[in-house]
């Protein structure tokens, strides 16, 4: 008992034990990494092999002699394998039955045939040594993973010591058994010890080897992860500014992001930006139905009134949608200024409402709008006239003077009647060189007198044409609303006063019946 408890196999079991807890340890921190699991289970399959041995000594019996070997081989051999795990090469799992089967037929020969103990050593220490040679080899000339090489190297550096001590074992048992020495205790015997005092300590460095090599693995993924959230991170923000919106982040409401757009629409500096309130932006009264719309993020587009930094605002085209897949969390919101649109979308409406040449209403338009004047003017029984104005002989201006003068008369008696109407009249051209007023409160007389004054106006109008200066005049038939009037019939009386106003000699106003 003294000696073992004096032994360097006491020794050895402990450090072959202290390598299958760390390596159990490497294997729970580094997975998933492939490796560590094949180490754990060929250290623990060791540790079971030295203590079946121990067992052995004591109990001297053939079985566990046999058990022992076996166990101790294979935990070797699957050492091995977890090193082409690691690197990713196939595994040559054939060495495991292999070093098996050869040590268990030699151990059965050696104890049915009384065999000589030397000669089981050798080929014990032969398998042993022999066992390592592969995985050092792959060690140190695979050039793959420059990150784990210099770790790799050390490990292939210890493993050829450890096959170099068990080998040399193997040469010493060989001359024993040659030379017919006389039989000696396992742990009496220098050979047998030489594993306890060099291989093992080189096994142990190896172990050490493998734990930096998957540290350094786990480095190199991690410093390869953060540089490839630097380059998303990145791409993120040169997306962000290619966008020509205003694009924020909200985290909680607030903005954890902006991008370069965002700072020029809102009059604000990225500092003034970052962790500013959303809803700061909008005035109070759309801040609920921000709130849903932030709380929705369903990618729906919102026209909105954006409050910049310097107080003014602009209509904005709003759209929520979540950053992340699940959950309420943070939300990317887009801000395009649409000034330009609405102000398009007037001009169109504008246009769609009047007449390109002279600006005064179209005749679909002033349908429309004289509908509207015409009931309020019989629910109210209130006075409105209509009335129509013609050029006279304009045929004959743009004959001489030009079409092109007749278009610019056409716009300066088009342009002189609107500064003249009150905002409540409607002005418009119904066609050609004619024209329509509505006067709304306003009775045949006061209608008289306003058309009157439009006449002196056009004929004071002066022109320039083809055969130089030029001037205009107009005539106009006008006619009052009656209850049961439609526009037809109003207008069909104001055109027959201004034919009588043209049979008159033209250049005046005349009141319909
Ligand atoms: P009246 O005094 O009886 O009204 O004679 P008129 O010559 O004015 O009437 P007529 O209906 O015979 O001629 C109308 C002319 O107006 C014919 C056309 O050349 C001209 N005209 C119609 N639309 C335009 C326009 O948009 N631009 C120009 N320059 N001329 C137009
Ligand atoms: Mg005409
Ligand atoms: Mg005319």
């Amino acid at each position: 008992m003294e000696a073992l408890y004096f032994s360097p196999m006491l020794l050895g079991v402990n450090l072959v034990l202290a390598v299958a807890i760390a390596a159990t340890a490497l294997w729970v921190v580094a997975r998933p990494i492939p490796g560590p699991a094949w180490w754990m289970a060929g250290a623990w399959m060791l540790v079971a092999g030295v203590l079946v041995f121990f067992l052995f000594v004591v109990t001297r019996s053939a079985a566990l002699n046999i058990l022992a070997n076996a166990l101790q081989l294979a935990g070797e051999a699957v050492l091995m394998l977890g090193i082409f795990r690691f690197v990713g090469r196939p595994l040559p799992y054939w060495i495991v039955p292999a070093s098996v089967l050869l040590i268990m037929a030699f151990n059965l020969h050696y104890w049915y045939t009384a065999g000589n103990s030397d000669f089981l050593m050798m080929v014990y220490s032969l398998i042993a040594g022999l066992l390592p040679l592969q995985a050092v080899q792959l060690l140190l000339w695979h050039r793959d993973e420059p990150a784990t090489r210099p770790a790799r190297l050390l490990v292939g550096v210890c493993l050829a010591i450890y096959s170099l001590v068990t080998l040399l074992r193997a040469w010493f048992a060989a001359e024993a058994w040659l030379s017919g020495q006389p039989y000696v205790q396992p742990y009496e015997s220098f050979s047998y010890l030489l594993p306890y005092n060099f291989a093992l300590p080189a096994l142990l460095m190896g172990f050490i080897g493998m734990v930096l090599m998957t540290m350094q693995r786990i480095l190199a993924g991690s410093r390869a992860n953060a540089e490839q959230a630097r380059q998303i991170a990145l791409r993120f923000e040169r997306l962000l500014n290619v966008s020509s919106a205003g694009v924020a982040v909200l985290k909680d409401g607030r903005l954890s992001d902006a991008n370069q757009q965002l700072e020029a629409l809102t009059c604000c500096t990225r500092e003034q930006l970052l962790g500013r309130a959303f809803e700061e932006f909008f005035p109070k009264r759309a801040r609920t139905a921000l709130a849903k719309l932030l709380h929705d993020a369903d990618g729906n587009v919102v026209d909105v009134d954006v409050k910049r930094g310097d107080g003014s605002s602009f209509p904005a085209e709003l759209r929520v949608v979540p950053l992340d897949d699940e959950g309420p969390g943070d939300v990317v919101v887009e801000l395009r200024d649409i000034a330009h649109r609405r102000a398009m979308e007037e001009e169109l409406k504008r246009l769609a409402t009047v007449d390109p040449l002279t600006g005064a209403l179209n005749r679909r338009s002033f349908n429309s709008q004289f509908e509207r004047s015409m009931k309020r003017a019989a629910r109210h029984k209130s006075a409105l006239c209509l009335a129509v104005l013609d050029l006279d002989h304009f045929k004959i201006i743009n004959d001489v003077q030009g079409h092109q003068a007749g278009d610019d008369a056409l716009c300066q008696f088009s342009q002189m009647c609107l500064g003249e109407a009150r905002s409540t009249d409607l002005f418009a051209r119904f066609g050609g060189e004619e024209f329509v007023l509505m006067l709304p409160d306003t009775e045949m007389e006061g209608a008289r007198i306003i058309l009157q004054r439009l006449l002196d106006g056009a004929s004071r109008l002066s022109m320039v044409g083809a055969r130089g200066a030029f001037s205009i005049h107009v005539s106009a038939g006008v006619a009052q609303f009656r209850q049961g009037d439609t526009l037809d019939t109003l207008m069909q009386r104001a055109d027959r006063a201004l034919y009588i106003a043209k049979d008159k000699g033209r250049n005046r106003v005349e009141l319909a019946d």
